[in-house]
């Protein structure tokens, strides 16, 4: 009787957990709709992610694009901290990468030119007679395949994209797909995978601009970064690295010490002329491939605190030289000079010219893997 009493007791606590870890596991929702169509009357969906804490994130299977990511400030009030568009159009339009993963390979490569397994391959030049994220027609300019599907005991969106041999130059047929998780711990998760038929290079990113204020709400001059580098990839004129990794230390790259973005943008130096301000790589410490953290954002107003971490050994921070109002983003808002960063965690520029630099070769039977993860939080 004890014995019985003792069984059906367990059952029930056992009954009584697992529905406990179940309803934990489904405080994730993703809903699909629809976005709008592209030329070619080719259909574009909408993601809506919502987690336990009313974290809201959008993702359209165009470009492989995180529209909309709301978070809390340090009273709870949500905004929206990535810049991007209200309609499909604009995102076709788009000369800026908001949001979008980038590739093959992201950042620049020089002249577009390299050799690989002895053959010469030429790329589209598409910034100054330099490759820039992939070409003209970039994976950021592409319709993505989308499956919401179960990741780790949450649902993910999984995009997929076949990327033909010969696309912007680049060789053999490259399968690559992204997965998009929102956690309940107020991350954004990011995870590759590609494989090839022939020798290629790869080094995609994720291009999200962030403003911890809100997008279109000031400059970002105010946010506090942390970079955990002790080098970075000092360039020449077009951008592209010289090959030397050179110490930050008394230089404006130093952010090994959290430190206002305005503190030293403005300052004489060679690199900030030559980038229009921060438009660099950072060598990551002690890079092993697993997942750690890279580089820390706080904007004081609110309280937002960003952590960004990644398996990727460099880290190109972007203080969006390049924005001037010219195009209106989400709600009419004018996204002016620095009103938002890039932090795209890869590979070095031009590292396939660069023997020196980790290599962003893949050969056909290896799997390219990267994960890349931003975590909000307030302070
Ligand atoms: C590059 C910038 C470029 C921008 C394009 C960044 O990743 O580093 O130089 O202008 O992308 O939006």
């Amino acid at each position: 009787m004890n014995q019985n009493f003792l069984h059906i007791y367990t059952l029930i606590i056992s009954v009584f957990l697992v529905s406990c870890s179940t309803m934990k596991e489904n405080s994730i929702t993703i809903v699909e709709n629809p976005y709008g169509s592209i030329k070619g009357g080719k259909e574009i969906s909408s993601f809506s992610f919502k987690n336990r804490h009313g974290v809201e994130m959008e993702v359209i299977n165009y470009g492989a694009i995180v529209t909309t990511l709301r978070v809390p400030d340090r009273k709870g009030k949500l905004a929206d901290v990535v810049l991007g568009f209200d309609n499909i159009e604009q995102y076709v339009s788009d000369k800026s990468y908001f949001g979008a993963i980038c590739g093959r390979v992201g950042n620049r490569i020089a002249e577009g030119n390299f050799n690989l397994g002895g053959k010469d391959y030429n790329l589209a030049k598409n910034d100054n007679g330099n490759h820039l994220h992939g070409g003209i027609k970039g994976f950021n300019k592409r319709v993505w395949d989308a499956e919401i599907i179960e990741n780790d005991g949450s649902p993910g969106l999984k995009l997929f994209y076949l990327s033909k041999d010969g696309e912007e130059g680049y060789p053999g047929n490259l399968s690559i797909s992204v997965i998009y998780s929102l956690t309940d711990q107020n991350e954004l998760k990011i995870e590759y995978e590609a494989t090839t038929d022939q020798l290629t290079v790869i080094n995609p990113t994720h291009h999200g601009y962030f403003n911890l204020s809100g997008a279109g709400e000031g400059d970002i001059l105010d946010h506090e970064l942390w970079i955990n580098a002790d080098k970075f990839t000092p360039v020449r004129q077009g951008l592209i690295p010289t090959g030397e990794l050179k110490n930050v230390r008394n230089t404006p790259m130093d952010f090994r010490e959290a430190t206002r973005i305005g503190k030293r943008i403005n300052q004489e130096d060679k690199q900030l002329e030559i980038g229009l301000g921060y438009d660099h790589n950072w060598v990551l410490n002690d890079w092993d491939s697993s997942l750690r953290l890279a580089v820390t954002l706080y904007e004081p107003l609110s309280g937002r605190f960003m952590e960004v971490l990644t398996t990727e050994p460099g880290m190109q921070f972007y203080s969006g030289n390049f924005l001037d109002g010219s195009s209106k983003g989400k709600l009419g808002k004018q996204y002016h000079h620095r009103s938002a960063l890039c932090l795209e965690a890869d590979h070095f520029p031009d590292s396939v010219n660069q023997p020196s630099f980790p290599t962003v070769v893949l050969k056909p039977k290896d799997i390219y893997t990267q994960t890349t993860v931003y975590r909000f939080s307030t302070k």
